[in-house]
């Protein structure tokens, strides 16, 4: 018996684990650390038991149990939320690393995602068909997550937000039952859980649109010294403003990483650079980006054809699992001088090795849809502007996250208002929540109080106003 759980509970445990097909875990077992691994160190939660459901019925047992007993119950998809999301300190955690098939539908252009998978499952199962949806940047991501909360990648542009290619869901829900949303079925809970994160229910299975994508692409990394970066910033406006559908970039600075691609005169020095992914052809990238490569002398130029699998695991060294992350981000509806004056002040600030802020180009289609078209929202959102810090254990934490809150604070005016639900930290209040959804709050929380009135899915960016439970 552990510790944690009182006898009557545990007794309820104990019976779950022997009439599910998946494993229950209790701390000091094996496959406990695993199962309770997160990308962001800064969190310290530990749940008194993990569920790893292998069926549906396992997930509507082990919420059953949650209901049954008022054990706190948290969903891991990827565990990649900034927030920790994924982690019910002392209570429940469903983890889904058991749940991880994707099914092609090369006729049907769809493709059917448990929810365990990562972006790289999904990219490597569809590109074997030239396919893709709508994913984000490092490949270790959550589908689950990342797409409950809208999502954006190198494809928004062109197809719109994750939740815009989303077209069914399996779902349990706080009473047990299984559902199918669409916009034909439950379509209240449909228009939900495109942006309302984990608020509705545990999802089962995603259906997601797929596009002909690559396999081939042309993308890659420029960067130049910060010397430059007036220019550069220029530059940026400039191609970003005429740049088709099918070209995405973002503008980065950092300092330069100790990497075998940048000489060594560069590590440790101010840069900035974009990171771009052009989904046409070979010969429309080369002239859509002649103006960028031909900019100035860059310290290096990774643009290249390349796979759009390889593309979307490109960053993902430079977020490894395990350190500390503390982000903030706005949405902005455009740029212009005030917003690069305030953004190039902050490389005065930039010590620590691994801080950065990324500009990401969206627009795009984004506003073919109605603002009130999924929760998601934010269809007036142009660039996303994120402001990342990254340290090992033991590093500075006080100064990093006084700099990324600073830096925030001066970028915010530029805000269209909005800010990303999936970028939200452990410390932001419900009132950013709610600047999240803006003017779709008030119709998630009337679909909240019919799907989840007793606020069982609370370990999540809750909709519900503080003090509810
Ligand atoms: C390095 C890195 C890069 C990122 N890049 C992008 C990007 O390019 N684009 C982008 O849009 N976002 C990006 N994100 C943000 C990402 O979308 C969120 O962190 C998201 O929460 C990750 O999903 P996950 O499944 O890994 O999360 P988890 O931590 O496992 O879960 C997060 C939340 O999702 C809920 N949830 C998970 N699974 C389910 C389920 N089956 N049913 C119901 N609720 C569930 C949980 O309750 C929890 O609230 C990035 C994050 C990181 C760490």
């Amino acid at each position: 018996m552990t510790a944690e759980l009182g006898t009557a509970i545990d007794d309820a445990v104990d019976r779950l684990a022997s009439r599910i097909d998946g494993n229950v875990i209790r701390p000091g077992e094996a496959g406990f650390s695993d199962a309770i691994g997160i990308w962001n160190a800064m969190i310290d939660k530990t749940p008194a038991v993990v569920v790893q459901p292998e069926t549906v019925a396992d997930v509507v047992a082990a919420v059953g149990l949650a209901r049954e007993t008022g054990m706190e119950l948290s969903i891991k998809g990827g565990g990649h939320n900034i927030a920790g999301l994924a982690l019910s300190d002392g209570g429940l955690t469903i983890d889904f690393s058991l749940m991880r098939r994707v099914g092609v539908d090369v006729t049907g252009a769809k493709t059917i995602v448990q929810p365990g998978c990562t972006l790289g499952d999904v990219d490597r199962a569809t590109q074997q068909h030239g396919l893709a949806t709508t994913l984000g940047f490092v490949s270790e991501t959550g589908v689950a997550g990342l797409t409950l909360g809208g999502g954006f990648g190198y494809l928004t542009r062109q197809f719109g937000w994750t939740v815009d290619d989303l077209l069914e869901v399996e779902l349990v829900t706080a009473a047990g039952q299984v559902l199918r949303a669409s916009r034909d079925q439950n379509p209240d809970l449909f228009w939900a859980l495109r942006g309302g994160g984990g608020n509705f229910g545990v999802v089962t299975e995603f259906v997601f649109r797929t596009h002909e994508v690559g396999p081939e692409v042309t993308a890659g990394l420029i960067v130049w010294s910060a010397d430059d970066a007036q220019a550069v910033t220029d530059l940026f406006h400039r191609v970003t403003s005429k740049a088709p559908l099918e070209m995405t970039m973002a503008m980065l600075m950092r300092n330069a990483p100790p990497a075998p691609w940048l000489g060594e005169e560069h590590h440790g020095q101010p840069m900035i650079g974009f990171v771009v992914c052009h989904t046409g052809t070979p010969e429309q990238a080369e002239a859509d980006l002649a103006e960028v490569r031909s900019h100035g002398e860059a310290w290096a130029d990774l643009i290249q054809v390349k796979e759009y699998a390889a593309q979307q695991s490109m960053l993902d060294a430079t977020q490894p699992k395990g350190m500390n992350f503390y982000w903030k981000s706005e949405f902005l509806p455009g740029l212009n001088e005030e917003v690069f004056a305030d953004y190039l002040a902050q490389f005065d600030g930039l010590e620590a090795p691994a801080n950065q802020i990324v500009l990401f180009h969206l627009g795009g289609v984004l506003d073919d849809y109605a603002e009130d078209d999924g929760a998601v929202g934010n269809r007036d959102a142009v660039f996303a502007c994120v402001v990342q810090s990254m340290w090992p254990d033991g590093g500075p934490a006080d100064a990093n996250v006084a700099w990324v809150r600073s830096a925030w604070q001066t970028l915010k005016r530029h805000s269209t208002g909005g800010n990303y639900v999936n970028f939200q930290t452990a410390d932001e209040s419900d009132d950013r929540t709610a600047e999240s959804y803006r003017g779709n709050l008030a119709r998630l929380v009337e679909v909240k109080a019919k799907y989840d009135p007793d606020n069982l899915f609370r370990v999540n960016r809750n909709i519900l106003p503080a003090g509810y439970n």
